[in-house]
């Protein structure tokens, strides 16, 4: 293939571009946000659990609460009809000795309702304050989530406007390529990864390997508009006035 050696320099600058674009393609993937944000989105989840979990506690605790405040009234609404009954008149000797008992009785089980429930207003007590803790711990982990989102999109918008750029820059350097030199070069980089490189003071400076002393013989043979390659890693070797020939 022939090109001519101002045209063969251009693939310098399109190589530079794709190196470029695939650096950028790469701190797309590679950004610390997003295992940042994976982190942060499993502890969102573990802070919601523990949420519901607390709420949940909450709610039992409340129902049981609701529970011995009605037993607790039942017991009072009894003490005062048997209250009332031993006041009033026509109640025989043992009607009212009977009556005694049940008062016993009922004082006896509103004590125990009595330390229950304070026992129960305690724990729920308690719980208030392991749930306020268990939803600032939520919150503070939504927000953590939220601001590695921002920073994470801040850091994708400047990838996408370093992409646009270098697309367009691409466009105009390919626009001026031969299609078969194009072709050839496109092949080579979907090959290597890279598609041509400088030869630099004899040295490939895409493998970095030095060109050997045959293979430079060769080289200073060639017409300047031969397209060459690189003998080691098949690039085509670009010569300019710094390649040392
Ligand atoms: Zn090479």
């Amino acid at each position: 293939m022939k090109a001519e050696p101002a045209v063969q320099r251009r693939l310098l600058d399109l190589a530079d571009v794709d190196t470029e674009l695939t650096r950028l393609a790469h701190r797309r993937t590679s950004l610390p946000e997003h295992a940042e944000l994976t982190a942060a989105e499993a502890a969102v989840r573990t802070a919601k659990d523990a949420v519901v979990e607390a709420e949940t506690n909450a709610g039992d605790l409340d129902r049981d609460i609701r529970r011995i405040e009605r037993d607790v009234e039942g017991v009072r609404t009894r003490t005062a009809r048997d209250n009332q009954l031993l006041a009033g008149s026509g109640i025989g000797a043992r009607q009212a000795t009977e009556l005694q008992h049940e008062l016993e009785t009922l004082a006896r089980r509103q004590s125990v309702l009595e330390d229950e429930q304070l026992e129960i207003m305690e724990q729920r007590e308690a719980l208030e304050a392991h749930l306020g803790h268990a939803r600032a711990t939520l919150d503070a982990a939504e927000k953590e989530v939220a601001v590695i989102l921002e920073r994470r999109d801040t850091a994708l918008l400047d990838i996408d406007a370093g992409e646009t750029g270098r697309r367009r820059a691409r466009d105009e350097v390919v626009a001026t390529l031969p299609d078969d030199l194009l072709a050839l070069y496109e092949r080579l980089r979907s090959r290597n990864g890279t598609g041509a490189a400088l030869l630099l003071a004899r040295r490939c400076q895409a493998c970095r390997l030095d060109v050997d002393r045959t293979a430079i013989s060769a080289l200073k043979a060639a017409a300047p508009d031969a397209v060459v390659h690189c003998e080691e890693c098949g690039v085509i070797l670009v010569r300019t006035a710094e390649s040392g020939l």
